[in-house]
């Protein structure tokens, strides 16, 4: 079977499931999204993109965004970023305050969303929010090759409206002395990187810089190799917060997931798969998105353990 194949045998199973998870409510403008979506693509090194299902409809990529953050703030911070936020998998859900605690304002993680705050502090450092985020929609249209790709307004200001528990986050930090900017302004950048949104054609073709591998001339090189290997291993092991062991056991592969129902998944050295299905698990990652990704990796025997 061929992959085409096999992408729209998957779109057509997932099709039939009944239970297609929960949408995220506690941003509205999500709320509204169709639970019934689903798209796969797949960006290959020789580039090629593969797709099937609803892969030409945006969706909003929320914290599949920490991974584009992340690569800006390595780049711009080096190691010196780890003094703020650690890389060890939480075991906690996404947005949890009791690690922060216990751990005096120090996120266990850049993908968790104290991390996250940490990570888009760090960038935002003596810079405006504008240039931040033009920055980073610079960094994502150049990987995907695509200008086509923006950020949702409406969905900024549901998620700013509603953002006390992020908020309440980056106080917790700033009182451990752990953020270098007002907490609105952190958060309100972080609610706008969350607010992006693409298709899954487009967010695989802007995972590409992280395929890696040294004989893939036509990926894009955005940042040092060492980064991609970091990067992947952060998002094998945090990438789906109190669900990442799951993902690793059932996928074998990195993967970035976010509430708005997408995952952006790198198979090292063969290619770069986002999927997208709005309902999520209990765990706030795509239940169909995980699923899809399995039987993919099953049909194409791509893994990272062999
Ligand atoms: N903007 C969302 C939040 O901070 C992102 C969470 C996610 O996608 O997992 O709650």
């Amino acid at each position: 079977m061929s992959l085409q194949q096999t992408l729209d045998q998957i779109a057509r199973q997932m099709a039939a499931l009944p239970d297609k998870g929960t949408v995220a409510s506690y941003i509205p403008e999500l709320a509204n999204v169709d639970p019934e979506h689903f798209a796969i693509s797949v960006a290959l090194p020789d580039g090629q993109i593969l797709s099937a299902g609803d892969a030409e409809t945006r969706f909003s990529i929320q914290s599949v965004s920490k991974v584009f953050s992340l690569a800006l703030a390595l780049g711009r911070l080096g190691d010196q970023l780890w003094q703020r936020v650690g890389r060890e998998p939480s075991g906690l859900p996404f947005n949890s305050i009791l690690q922060l605690e216990h751990e005096q304002g120090i996120p266990r993680n850049p993908f968790i969303n104290a991390g996250a705050l940490a990570v888009t502090d760090a960038i935002l450092e003596g810079h405006q929010p504008r240039e931040v985020l033009g920055e980073l929609l610079r960094f994502i249209q150049s990987a995907a090759e695509d200008s086509d790709i923006r950020i949702n307004e409406h969905v900024a200001r549901s998620e700013t409206a509603h953002g006390d528990r992020n908020l309440a986050l980056a106080h917790f930090m700033a009182a451990h002395g752990n953020l270098r900017n007002a907490p609105a302004l952190t958060c309100g950048t972080y609610f706008h990187q969350c607010a992006l949104e693409m298709t899954t054609r487009q967010l695989a073709l802007a995972g590409r810089f992280l395929v890696g591998g040294p004989n893939l001339p036509t990926l894009p090189r955005l940042i040092s190799a060492s980064s991609v290997r970091r990067i992947n291993a952060l998002m094998l092991t945090c990438g789906h917060y109190d669900g990442s062991g799951d993902f690793a056991y059932r996928v074998g592969l990195p993967g970035k997931s976010g509430v708005g129902g997408g995952i952006l998944v790198i198979a090292p050295g063969r290619a770069s798969i986002a999927v997208w299905s709005p309902g999520l698990n209990a765990q706030g990652n795509s239940q169909l998105g995980t699923l899809a990704v399995e039987r993919l990796a099953q049909k194409t025997g791509w893994s990272i353990f062999g």
